[in-house]
């Protein structure tokens, strides 16, 4: 099996290192991929630290991936050597149960096998995207569009989709207004995707540092939840309140902001479990919802947008070792919006 190079976990608790992982032969079925860029998602963080349960080590995080398809396997229909493609979130599925044939493979009923740290079909533990190279079933390998770069088209395989999703679920178009609360790197791919469908959006930001920032990416309107005066002020005024937060949030509050019959949808994964008062709902007939990611022929769908609206994320281009120094800036919310490594620097 071939080894690479990669940069991962050891434990929950030390800083990611250098490390050397194997990858599985081609397989009849499979794409090989030279990794160029990979993005930095707040899962990864969530992840490698146990914050979402304990997890096999070493562990290779990365779910954003993009590169360039170096070999295909002897029955593969869907990507050719030279391609420029992405792998976002999940690899594998059982691709037969109801939600997979609808196309929702991330809510397999017989196993989603998650990029990194999920047992694959064949039994091994997969590695993600910290790496020059993976290898991966056709069915869950997309096309990025020409006219996409691949460093900042790298952070639509999650943080894209992953909005674009609900964006599109609950509605997200003219006429409608939505309010994007957390601007990193989902909330700030949230601000450009409403925008281009057409919605009024708001963000709503813990301050005001990066207000500049929201009106260049797209944002109509720009508030501080530090300021007790912002829920006063927009109570009632959302059709859709799309929750990007890492961290725990007061719910009825940010409820308090739904108009009748509208949607908060949380998106965000803190550990911490989210309570609520039912009256928060029950008064105005609100809807409180959940997603995560999309499927897979949504994710083509999403890149096609992408393309056509020239939507990609505002990236910081890191080396590998500053993977580490990146993780404290997204903990102290000072991402720019998506750290992408590049992964020439992984040696
Ligand atoms: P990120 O870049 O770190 O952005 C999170 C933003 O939330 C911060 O920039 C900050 O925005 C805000 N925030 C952070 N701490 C806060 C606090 N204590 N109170 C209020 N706001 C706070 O993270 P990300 O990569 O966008 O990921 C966000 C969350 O989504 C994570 O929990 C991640 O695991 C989850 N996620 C879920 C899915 C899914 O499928 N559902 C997919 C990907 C990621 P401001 O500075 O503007 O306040
Ligand atoms: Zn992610």
């Amino acid at each position: 099996m071939p080894s690479i190079k990669a940069y991962g976990a050891t434990s929950a608790t030390e800083p990611l290192v250098p490390l050397t992982i194997e990858r599985r032969e081609v397989g009849p079925r499979d794409i090989q991929i030279e990794i160029q860029y990979s993005g930095i998602c707040h899962s990864d963080l969530h992840t490698v630290r146990g914050e979402w349960g304990d997890r096999p080590y070493p562990l290779v995080p990365g779910h954003e991936i993009a590169g360039v398809v170096t070999a295909v396997g002897s029955e593969v229909t869907k990507h050719a050597v030279g391609d420029r493609v992405g792998v976002g979130c999940m690899v594998n599925s059982c691709q037969e149960c109801v939600n997979c044939r609808r196309g929702q493979e991330q809510y397999c009923l017989g196993e989603t096998v998650f990029t990194y740290g999920s047992v694959d079909r064949d039994g091994t533990i997969t590695q993600g995207g910290y790496a020059t190279q993976v290898v991966t079933d056709e069915n869950f390998v997309v096309r990025i569009p020409d006219s996409l770069p691949l460093d900042a088209a790298a952070p639509l395989l999650c943080a894209g989709i992953t909005t674009y999703s609900p964006l599109r679920r609950f509605g997200a178009g003219p006429g409608k207004k939505v309010a994007v609360v957390g601007l990193g790197g989902l909330g700030h791919l949230g601000v450009k995707l409403a925008h281009a469908m057409g919605a009024e959006v708001t963000v709503l930001s813990q301050s005001l540092r990066k207000l500049e920032d929201g009106k260049k990416l797209g944002a109509d309107r720009f508030y501080a939840t530090s300021d007790p005066a912002t829920f006063e002020q927009l109570a009632g005024e959302f059709d859709i309140v799309l929750n990007t937060v890492s961290a725990k949030l007061d719910l009825d509050a940010y409820l308090s902001l739904v108009a009748s019959g509208g949607t908060m949808v949380s998106v965000g994964a803190p550990p911490e479990p989210l309570s609520l008062n039912a009256f928060s709902l029950i008064s105005m007939g609100r809807n409180y919802a959940g997603s995560m990611i999309g499927g897979i022929a949504e994710t083509q769908e999403m890149l096609e947008f992408c393309g056509e609206h020239g939507v990609t994320a505002e990236i910081e281009l890191i080396p590998a070792d500053g993977i580490n120094a990146a993780y404290d800036r997204m903990l102290a919310s000072d991402v720019r919006y998506r750290f992408v490594i590049d992964t020439a620097t992984l040696g």
